[in-house]
């Protein structure tokens, strides 16, 4: 829309949804949709989750914004979640991904300038990685289209090819403070990190002296059907964030450390005004306990083992279809062409899905998805794509 007053950033789907419950969502013409995208990994528990909107609507009536110049009690508890459900001992509460992310490389910086009295500062990252738009966030990011325009970037980022440990084994210096990388690159399109490069990066990382940072913003929260995708694997980062699964769908991020870390950060080190609010910290809270309680990450690892079988079966012997990949309800489709065209029949049939890449069809359904919905996701995926291979076989 020319006449729109916003910065035109994004490129929009056409369509304007205004209600959701659970994996539904409403436009403004009242057509429903079956939502697989969950607002990018989002919605994990699905639109409006009654648990999670009862604890913001009474904490609506106490208070909703207080200083971190004071004791915040919804912050302890929501920390203490966090600690006590993960490998991480102390918690700092932002915004967003990028937010976080932006914290982590601080907080790596700071543990070797102050606490190891060295001077490093570099941080290696992989090559289509993502993670996050702020200036710092953008240089971590290994895709060139995130950086176009924005020169100088700040100093201090390496990138080497995902997987390729002989490059990053030569990539590492004495100016070299950490390691970063998703364990499933999402926008990337969709990659899962190999279990044994991840034990060697970790290796190294004690090896150098350096940190192992992982960013969670996508596979956090039981996205990957554990409630952090490190779990997958034999290794614990030293440091690692979150952001959306975390609030449900109300703007939160969190930065963690474990303990030999968490020093680094001393009064005045870092802050953010809006940080574990109030609001934010009773969302949190009760976004974890619903995952808990309800064995949320289980869920999700069946629902995949499921989503993942149908695809399969579904798109087998499919031309224009190369791999179904992924881990627990962060699944990506590899087409062999542009995938541009078939999310766009699928949001007209009524299913919301994603790319990821140029060829990728991503699929993040929320972790409490059920059969009879991934049956009807993966109908109407499977005819959209049999469809189009029909009409490439006829040209
Ligand atoms: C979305 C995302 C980010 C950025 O999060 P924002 O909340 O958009 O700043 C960073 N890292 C990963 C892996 C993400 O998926």
């Amino acid at each position: 829309m020319s006449d729109s007053a916003l910065f035109s950033t994004y490129a929009r789907y056409p369509i304007t949804l205004v209600k959701g419950k659970g994996s539904r969502v409403w436009d403004d013409q009242g057509k429903e949709y079956l939502d697989f995208m969950s607002g990018l990994a989002v919605a994990n528990l699905g639109h409006v989750p009654d648990a999670v909107k009862a604890a913001l609507v009474s904490q609506l009536d106490e208070l909703w914004h207080v200083s971190n110049l004071f004791h915040i009690p919804g912050q302890e508890k929501a920390a203490r979640l966090l600690v006590d459900n993960s490998c991480a001992d102390a918690v700092f509460f932002c915004n967003s991904g990028a937010e976080a992310n932006e914290a982590a490389i601080k907080l790596a910086r700071r543990y070797h300038q102050k606490l190891k009295g060295n001077e490093r500062y570099e941080i290696i990252t992989f090559t289509q990685s993502f993670h996050g738009r702020t200036l710092a966030t953008l240089t971590a990011t290994g895709q060139d289209k995130v950086k176009e325009g924005f020169l100088p970037l700040p100093q201090g980022f390496v990138h080497v090819p995902l997987h390729d440990l002989p490059a990053l084994e030569a990539a590492i210096t004495d100016k070299t403070a950490a390691i970063m990388l998703e364990l499933v690159q999402a926008e990337g399109g969709v990659i899962p990190v190999d279990q044994d490069f991840l034990r060697a990066v970790r290796a190294l990382c004690d090896r150098h002296g350096l940190l192992l940072i992982v960013d969670e913003v996508q596979t956090g929260m039981g996205r990957t059907g554990k409630l952090f995708a490190y779990e997958h694997y034999d290794v614990e980062p030293d440091i690692f964030t979150l952001a959306k699964g975390i609030g449900s769908g109300f703007p939160v991020g969190a930065m963690l450390a474990k303990e030999h870390v968490k020093p680094a950060f001393v009064p005045g080190a870092h802050a953010t005004t809006f940080g574990g609010t109030p609001i934010a910290m009773a969302v949190v809270a009760a976004t974890i306990e619903t995952m808990l309680k309800e064995n949320v990450a289980e869920k999700a690892a069946a629902a995949s083992e499921y989503l993942i079988a149908q695809l399969q079966e579904k798109l087998a012997g499919l031309p224009n279809v190369d791999q179904v990949r992924g881990k627990g309800l962060l699944i990506g489709i590899l087409c062999n062409a542009p995938a541009g065209d078939a999310i766009a029949e699928l949001h007209k049939r009524g299913l919301l899905v994603v790319p990821a890449g140029p060829n990728v069809i991503r699929l993040l359904p929320n972790l409490l998805v059920t059969n009879e919905e991934i049956d009807t996701a993966v109908g109407l995926i499977a005819a959209v794509l049999t469809e189009q291979a029909a009409a490439k076989a006829a040209q």
